[in-house]
């Protein structure tokens, strides 16, 4: 006999940009108006870098370094989203499904609340999962380190995968 089971991987992802003048601010795919922006080869989306490297460490795939690094000029100023798309792309491949996503964004300023909508949007848009299975969670750093002092923003990430697998029985 023959039953379908699922096999469950989980990820975390975590990363950390600077904030600098001249640049837009993007947070989990969305524009925040701020009068800083984040640092980065690509547009600097903190957010979706953690959840991209949560979902390649759950998938076994090395991480955002090694998939799309900030040596080659292809991913210069390069959409976050899409290459967030482009690791759905890669799961879907390997038959993985998402479960969910939560996440925490670390920034002393601003306040994200009316924000955290648009994210769990784009997010769970982008991955094709129901927008209840993403949570955005932000957090001040309470004034501590470079982050309480408004010099950088960070996040983090944690996934769930499931992939079916076919048992004898
Ligand atoms: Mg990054």
């Amino acid at each position: 006999m023959i039953e379908a089971d699922y096999e469950y991987r989980t990820g975390i992802g975590m990363d950390i940009h600077r904030l600098v003048a001249g640049r837009d601010l993007m947070l989990g795919g969305v524009l925040v108006p701020y009068p800083l922006g984040l640092l980065g080869h690509s547009d600097g989306d903190v957010v979706l870098h953690a959840v991209i490297d949560a979902l390649l460490g759950a998938a076994s795939e090395g991480d955002i370094g090694t998939l799309f690094p900030d040596t080659d000029a292809e991913w210069k100023d390069a959409d976050s989203k899409e290459l967030l798309l482009m690791v759905k792309d890669l799961l879907v491949e390997k038959r993985w499904e998402v479960v969910n996503v939560d996440l925490i964004v670390h920034a002393e300023e601003p306040k994200l609340e009316r924000f955290k909508g648009q994210m769990k949007r784009c997010i769970s848009g982008i991955l094709g999962i129901d927008f209840i299975n993403v949570n955005v969670k932000a957090k001040t750093n309470e004034g501590l380190g470079e982050i309480g002092a408004g010099q950088a923003m960070a996040a983090t990430a944690t996934v769930l995968l499931r992939r079916s697998v076919k048992r004898m029985l």
